[in-house]
């Protein structure tokens, strides 16, 4: 079934596109070769097209199967800060990636209690799928870089290869160094990725001051964020 943008901005439509969504997409089939699955870990707020070409880059360019889109419900560095809802950011990150059958959005993080430990969804992906599975935990560098200070980031490094996006010219040499320096054989893979000139907070501060982020995220995620009067408020 294909859904207009303006159907999509509907909660109904919502409502039948999650329905139709796998909770677990069906992975590993074949004992007889490896599969890859990209797990994209955000907080989506909102979702852009930085994010969605970060993860068709990463498709492409480390040959993974899927991608799951994995808003952080209560995302564990940004206690003191506020967010929109779980439901509006899983909303938007639905719609985004609707209409490419190779990303799928999970609800994992934001129907889990407490704060989101990103340990705690690799270990359950990692219970879930057979062996022949890979995980590959895709962010942006800048989260990355912090990955040491990470609640049980040993364990991370043991089950999934990390992927930090950054936009072209970033300095990575000091978070290469610290990482490396860490102790932990975390396998940290970096993507280039110039559409990451974009970022939430840009649509943020746009949709504030009354500017357009037409071209900047999916028409789809736009009609939400009006209808549902997100980032009309000033954020601290
Ligand atoms: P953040 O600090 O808000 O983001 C840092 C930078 O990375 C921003 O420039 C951000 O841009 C970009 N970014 C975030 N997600 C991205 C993605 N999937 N692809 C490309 N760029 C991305 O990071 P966050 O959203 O709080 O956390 C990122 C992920 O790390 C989440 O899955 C979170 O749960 C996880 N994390 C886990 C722990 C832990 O387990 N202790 C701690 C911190 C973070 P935008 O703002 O435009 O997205």
């Amino acid at each position: 079934m294909i859904l207009s943008a303006d159907e999509l901005a509907g909660n109904a439509a919502v409502e039948r596109a999650i329905g139709e969504q796998p909770v677990w997409p069906r992975m590993g089939a074949d004992p007889g070769r490896m599969y890859r699955l990209g797990i994209m870990g955000g907080t989506f707020d909102p979702i852009h097209n930085g994010h969605l070409v970060t993860a068709q880059q990463a498709l492409d360019d480390l040959d993974l199967d899927l991608v799951l889109f994995m808003p952080a419900g209560s995302p564990a560095f940004k206690q003191d800060r506020e967010v929109s809802s779980p439901e509006d950011r899983f909303a938007m990150t639905l719609l985004a990636t609707a209409d490419n059958p190779l990303f799928v959005a999970s609800r994992l993080e934001i129907d889990r209690e407490g704060v989101t430990y990103t340990v705690d969804t690799l270990e359950e992906l990692h219970r879930r799928y057979p062996k022949n599975v890979e995980l590959y935990f895709i962010t942006g560098a800048d989260a990355i870089i912090d990955i040491i200070s990470w609640h049980n980031a040993e364990r991370i490094a043991e089950i999934a290869t990390l992927v930090g996006a950054t936009r072209p010219g970033y300095d990575l040499a000091w978070a290469k160094a610290a990482i490396e320096g860490s102790g932990i054989p975390f396998d940290v893979r970096y993507l280039e990725v110039p559409a990451l000139a974009i970022s939430s907070s840009y649509l943020r501060n746009r949709t504030h001051s009354g500017q357009s982020i037409r071209y900047l995220t999916k028409d789809s995620v736009i009609g939400y964020i009006q209808k549902h009067g997100l980032y009309r408020e000033a954020r601290a």
